[in-house]
């Protein structure tokens, strides 16, 4: 059956907090129906996470997990839980309680107005270091001049969007998620609600500077080709500079009688030079990844265990 609400949470190493944010999402969503869903997607956490889900879901048949056979990352287990949620509208929160439970009626507040996406911005963000801060603004503000659409500034993946978002979601082949990016992508009427953000509860994160380099390159790779522009204008811009370079040379050997000398000119400009073509290798590997990860077809997940009927039937 429909649900009204189902509520998505990628879990990695959540023992501590999943037990907390149940009752919180419980409290928050029960105020709104009781005809809802909490989808917990363990993503090969490595602490009793897994336990903590069955042991809830055991309790409360409205609670289903999916464990996944090992980290697949946080983009890919919400996708999971996109592909396999029921309700109308659908919720998508952090486990660790950054993203307050308590919202959950403001943002289905709009989704009843209308609204098909409804994505809480986080006006304060509190406990994180300054560096992943820096680096997330300083990302955005790029992203945004890199692509073409809208896309909302300083927010995350806590958001409500409806079933007709989620079917187009579910959709998008792309290997490569970049979940915030592709809800911007593709319009329909979204606003926003303001949150401050929390600390995270328990544990640390689950996202190393590592993982939001790879979501930072999908990000971009996903949404725009603008890089590759530049790498070719670079390229003409070098061979123009280099060409005059070279005539300057001919010139003053012949005409002037001077040679120019000099191990410094020699090194300054190969590595200028290498330094370019690199970064330009670079930028296209990050395409032809993509490319490659697309073409090669592979399952996004492989699921391990799931207390959802569907999915119980084909494991
Ligand atoms: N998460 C996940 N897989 C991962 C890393 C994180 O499912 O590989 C989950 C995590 O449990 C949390 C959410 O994604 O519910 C956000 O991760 P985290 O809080 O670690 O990121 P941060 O808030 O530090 O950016
Ligand atoms: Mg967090």
């Amino acid at each position: 059956m429909e649900k009204e609400i189902s509520v998505i949470v990628p879990v990695y190493n959540e023992q501590d907090n999943i037990f907390e944010l149940y009752n919180r999402l419980l409290t928050s969503v029960t105020s709104i129906t009781s005809n809802y869903e909490f989808i917990f997607v363990n993503d090969g956490s490595n602490d009793n996470s897994l336990l903590e889900l069955i042991k809830l879901s055991n309790q409360d048949d409205n609670v289903f997990y999916i464990n996944f056979s090992r980290n697949f990352g946080h983009q890919i287990a919400v996708t999971a839980g996109l592909k396999f949620c029921t309700g109308n509208s659908v919720v998508i929160i952090d486990a660790d309680l950054q993203d307050p439970p308590e919202l959950i009626p403001e943002l289905y507040g709009k989704y009843k107005e209308g609204f098909n996406v409804i994505y809480a911005k986080r006006e304060i963000r509190e406990g994180e270091t300054l560096l992943k801060r820096a680096t997330s603004k300083l990302f955005y503000r790029i992203l945004k001049r890199l692509i073409s659409f809208e896309m909302p500034l300083d927010t995350g993946d806590f958001r409500l969007i409806d079933k007709k978002v989620v079917k187009v979601l579910n959709n998008m082949p792309e290997q490569s998620k970049f979940l915030r990016g592709q809800v911007a992508w593709l319009g329909f009427k979204q606003t926003h609600v303001l949150f401050n953000r929390d600390n995270r509860k328990n544990g640390k994160s689950g996202y190393s500077y590592g993982k939001m380099f790879k979501l930072a390159m999908d990000g971009i790779t996903g949404f725009s080709d603008i890089p590759l522009v530049f790498v070719s204008r670079l390229g003409l811009a070098i061979s123009f500079l280099s060409f005059i370079v070279i005539l300057y040379a001919i010139f003053a050997h012949f005409v002037l009688k001077e040679t120019i000398t000099g191990w410094t000119s020699l090194i300054i400009s190969s590595l200028f030079i290498g330094g370019i073509q690199l970064l330009s290798v670079g930028i296209i590997g990050e395409y032809i990844s993509r490319i490659n990860k697309n073409t090669n077809n592979r399952p996004l997940y492989i699921i391990d265990k799931s207390n959802i009927q569907d999915l119980k039937d084909n494991i």
